[in-house]
């Protein structure tokens, strides 16, 4: 899914890619996108891009075939997390597409792209959720097993603290990402479906960052080791804080979203 571009990451709305119509059904896609996630991979990339009708600049979804002339990766460089499949930053250069490849009609890329940012919002609070259900569970295992200062890790407080801290994180954040959950599937108002998947996002990202930082600590030296789980979360968990929306957007949509549907709505 590519949006984001080298001048337009948290505000998307400044994106200059463009598929200017080039006869009747036919269309030419030029831009740049970057950190497109399985863009190496992937047979179909799905291009937000401004659709130039005449007058008209419509933001639209194009399925742009990746083996499509004109399509090119021109940057593939590593990131902290050891994923399979990279991000790479992808080229698209007079692509002759049809009106047969455009997503959900003309002009509605803003529309499903924040559907696509609700659902993908929850999914990142689910991995999280059960990141820091892995977390605690090793650092119980551990605390419990490794003694030191005469007596087990566990019954030291300064131990046992952040992994209740941990321990009260997965739980809130768990019926959070249940209740936006629950509310998606009973068809509730979109708008505050989107508000609460932000807020569930932000929640769930942010502790999970700081479950993982607690397991490391608490596995001492070996919590920096590659071999550990905790450290592999510590390192994997850092991009939730970022993509699909950094936290600090996530605040502003949770934010605008109290003004707007209302305290009640955001909050029962
Ligand atoms: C591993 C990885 C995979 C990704 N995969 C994809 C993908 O598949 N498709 C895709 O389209 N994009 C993808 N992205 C892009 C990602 O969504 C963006 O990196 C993210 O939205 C932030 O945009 P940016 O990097 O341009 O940062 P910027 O927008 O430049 O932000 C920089 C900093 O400023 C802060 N900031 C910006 N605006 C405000 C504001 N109004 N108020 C307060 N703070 C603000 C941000 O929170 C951030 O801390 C991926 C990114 C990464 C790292």
């Amino acid at each position: 899914y590519a949006v984001t571009e080298a001048d337009a990451g948290s505000d998307p709305s400044g994106i200059a890619t463009t598929a200017h119509r080039a006869g009747p059904g036919r269309w030419v896609l030029n831009g740049e996108k970057w950190f497109v996630t399985f863009g190496s991979t992937a047979q179909v990339i799905i291009v937000m891009a401004h659709a130039i009708d005449g007058g008209s600049r419509l933001p639209t979804l194009f399925a742009v075939p990746a083996d499509a002339p004109g399509v090119e990766i021109i940057a593939d460089v590593p990131f902290t997390h050891n994923y399979p499949h990279g991000h790479p930053t992808m080229r698209f250069t007079d692509v002759e597409l049809t009106d047969a490849d455009i997503l959900g009609g003309l002009g509605n890329g803003d529309d499903l792209q924040r559907l696509w940012f609700t659902e993908e919002r929850l999914a990142i609070a689910a991995r999280c959720i059960g990141a820091m259900q892995r977390l605690i569970e090793e650092s119980i295992d551990w605390a419990a097993s490794r003694e030191q200062g005469g007596a087990r890790l566990l019954d030291h407080q300064g131990i046992s603290f952040p992994i209740a801290d941990s321990a009260a994180d997965a739980a809130a954040g768990r019926l959070l990402g249940l209740d936006v959950a629950r509310l998606a599937d009973e068809g509730a108002d979109r708008k505050i479906v989107h508000g609460k998947a932000s807020m569930a996002k932000l929640f769930c990202s942010e502790a999970a960052n700081r479950c993982a930082d607690r397991s490391v600590q608490m596995f001492g030296g070996r919590g920096y080791m590659r071999t550990t789980a905790a450290e592999r979360l510590w390192r994997e968990l850092r991009v939730d804080r970022i993509w699909e929306g950094t936290s600090e957007i996530q605040r502003i949509i949770v934010l605008r979203s109290l003004e707007r549907r209302g305290v009640s709505a955001m909050l029962t």
